[in-house]
């Protein structure tokens, strides 16, 4: 089936007993047992559980994966793949990160465990000298990048890492599989922060991770019950109940934003908009080949750097001033004082996040209405 299809109804199959048409959310911590070690296939809701493994079923349909795995959120997600991880790994950062998972790397290695570099991924030939230099347990990346919508060719990066015997592992949470599908590409594992797009309505936390191999599949399983970071009942189901809308929200999402980014773009008051839906987006080739579809992100320089972004987030009426991102309503944050805070402020700058930067996810209002929205914050 195609994706929309699957969308709505991969993993999500009436209800045997009842009919429901839709997943039940059975508000159950165990099951009953017929004698000790039988019963009918679920016995405690951290090992296993059928909301949660009807939305599992949905998200390995949509990413065409052989099994997912639901957490608690996407750095729930990232925390069990990272323990699964030998203590001397290495692993191949792209140096654009969300903050989050680089707050979670840095961690790491202090505490001694799975060592971060950081690899600029948008050259992979600078990879493939990183690759070459030591052994690496796994390539992470995100394509679009969090926040400066970078790319990285996906295939080419899954082909290098595969050769040098890494895993690759792509955070999928801006593209979402409506618009580009990574295990298809070659990488070995993606990664969603379902809070985002999939969830889609900024209701609910949620992580997940969907492979393209049965046997790391079984052994991240073993983890996420080892580990316990586990989605309750009415999560998973609010991340399902998202899921069969993805494909008409992201197509909204696009256009919109497709709108906002060329309203912003060449006005005299803008330094330069970073869109990977606009010719000028130095990767726009790559992403007229990988992707389906630009995504709903657009992030923005003004010319007056940081006052100048705090005038124009004070002008702002229908753009909410919030973190986070994927939800039907349109969000703006500036990555420097809100979500990559987390980021020392050199490091920060050096990666390209200037101070003025802003970040907007474009929501799924009335195209015309955000358009005014941004021209009036910019004249003000
Ligand atoms: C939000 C986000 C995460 C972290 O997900 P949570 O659900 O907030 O834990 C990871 N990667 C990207 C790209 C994100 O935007």
């Amino acid at each position: 089936m195609r994706f929309d299809t699957n969308a709505v109804h991969a993993g999500q199959d009436p209800d045997p007993q009842t009919g429901a048409v839709n997943v039940p959310v059975y508000l159950t911590s165990t099951f009953v047992q017929s004698a000790p070690g039988v019963n009918r296939g679920f016995d405690y809701a951290r090992t296993n559980h059928p909301t949660r493994a009807a939305l599992e079923r949905s998200l390995a349909a949509l990413e065409g994966g052989v099994g997912a795995l639901a957490f608690s959120s996407g750095l729930g997600a990232l925390t069990n793949l990272a323990l699964h991880l030998p203590r001397d790994a290495r692993i191949l950062a792209g140096e654009d990160l969300y903050g989050g998972s680089y707050r979670l790397f840095e961690h790491l290695r202090d505490r001694g465990g799975p060592r971060t570099e950081y690899v600029d991924l948008s050259r992979p030939e600078t990879l493939a000298e990183r690759l070459r230099e030591r052994p690496s347990a796994m390539v992470y990346l995100e394509s679009p990048t969090n926040p400066l919508l970078g790319l990285a060719d996906i295939a080419e990066v899954a082909r290098l890492s595969r050769e040098a015997g890494a895993l690759t592992v792509v955070d999928n949470t801006f593209a979402t599989p409506c618009f580009q599908q990574p295990l298809a590409l070659g990488a070995d594992v993606v990664l969603h922060s379902t809070t985002k797009y999939l969830g889609g309505h900024s209701d609910v936390l949620g992580g997940a991770l969907v492979f393209r191999e049965k046997s790391l599949y079984e052994r991240m399983r073993w983890l996420q019950n080892a580990v316990g970071a586990v989605p309750g009942p009415l999560d998973c189901y609010l991340v399902l109940r998202g899921i069969r809308t993805l494909g008409l929200r992201m197509r909204a999402h696009a256009a919109n934003a497709q709108a906002v980014a060329e309203a912003l773009e060449g006005h005299p008051r803008v330094a330069r908009v970073l869109f990977p839906g606009l010719p000028s987006h130095p990767q726009f080739a790559l992403a007229q080949r990988q992707m389906s579809g630009p995504g709903g992100m657009v992030s923005l320089e003004l010319k007056g750097g940081e006052p100048e972004a705090r005038a124009f987030l004070s002008r702002l009426r229908i753009f909410l001033l919030a973190e986070s991102l994927g939800g039907v309503e349109s969000l703006v944050e500036s990555p420097a004082l809100m979500t990559h805070q987390s980021i020392p402020a050199a490091e920060r700058r050096r990666r390209g996040i200037a101070d003025g930067l802003l970040r907007l996810s474009v929501g799924v209002e009335d195209r015309e209405d955000l358009v005014a929205d941004v021209r009036q914050a910019l004249e003000g």
